[in-house]
């Protein structure tokens, strides 16, 4: 449907999206869930997960972020999150960690007795899992909801696109990725769900010469104006490979950053 706004509850449209639509708690009420998604591991989807909840709840919003990457969830530790989520007795209840300067997360490293015991699950049970943490999480009010997707195109981001009310998605690439590929799956996947592609954000972009400053492409002349131009998609932002982001996130000081590297996405995303 072309109109469709992902809001069913308002909408008396019978359709394949709203036989699939969970229902979150009553008292949750979220303005915009905003999914993060990259073609492979590794890329540095999580830091840029991480950036947007930062640079977005210094505009003053309510954030959350949903950890929807069960099997390498590296959200909490970025936040420095060592203590465990709890339930409500009756077990129908899940509570979000509050981070130190008040973004919710959810995530299964919330729940693990230990950060390094490996989720061994089959696919339906992971997604089952996600879309828990959507309906069972007591999150209440979010203007914005960050969803640090798995990579890829498998089960889970499909129940996250068919089952969460997704807003937009942002699409992160490495100048060495094989960037026109990623984006064109990511966009086509995008269409299918019926679902906005916000922009993209090259991550690692550049080095900095800690010397003089200039700026040193290790992986060569980045594709990304060509490729962002032949989908009409807007270039979000591009970060650096810098120590101070890594070490940032290994040390749990995120919210610490001084200057957000990805403060006009955070413009953009706070727009739709
Ligand atoms: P993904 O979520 O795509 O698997 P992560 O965000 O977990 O990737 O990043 C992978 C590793 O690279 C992490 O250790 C992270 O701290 C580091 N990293 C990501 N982006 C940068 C960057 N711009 N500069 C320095 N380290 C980075």
């Amino acid at each position: 449907m072309s109109t469709c706004n992902h809001d069913c509850s308002s909408c008396k449209e019978k359709c394949e999206k709203s036989s699939f639509m969970a229902t979150p708690k009553p008292t949750t009420k979220i303005g915009k869930m905003i999914a993060v998604v990259s073609g492979k591991g590794g890329v540095g989807k999580s830091m840029v997960t991480d950036l947007l909840a930062v640079g977005t709840l210094r505009r003053g919003y309510k954030v959350a972020v949903l950890d929807a990457d069960i099997t390498g969830p590296s959200i909490p530790k970025a936040f420095g999150i060592t203590e465990k989520a709890y339930g409500s007795e009756d077990g129908t209840t899940i509570y979000p960690v509050i981070s130190g300067q008040g973004v919710k997360l959810m995530s299964m490293n919330l729940l693990l007795d230990e950060d390094n015991s490996p989720v061994v699950w089959r696919g339906p049970v992971i997604s089952g899992a996600v879309k828990q943490f959507y309906t069972d999480v007591e999150w209440e009010d979010v203007d914005f909801m960050y969803v640090d997707m798995p990579p890829g195109t498998g089960d889970v981001p499909l129940t996250v696109f068919q089952s969460l009310p997704i807003d937009g998605i942002v699409v992160v690439t490495t100048p060495q990725d094989l960037v026109s590929m990623i984006v064109e799956k990511a966009v086509k996947m995008a269409e299918l769900m019926n679902v906005k592609v916000i922009g993209l954000v090259e991550n690692m972009s550049y080095i900095s010469c800690p010397c003089c400053g200039e700026r040193i492409y290790p992986y060569g002349k980045s594709k990304l104006e060509e490729i962002a131009g032949q989908y009409s998609l807007p270039i979000l932002g591009r970060i650096a490979i810098d120590e101070k982001l890594s070490k940032a996130v290994d040390e749990g000081l995120i919210e610490e950053i001084e200057d957000c590297p990805l403060d006009d996405a955070v413009t953009v995303v706070t727009n739709i």
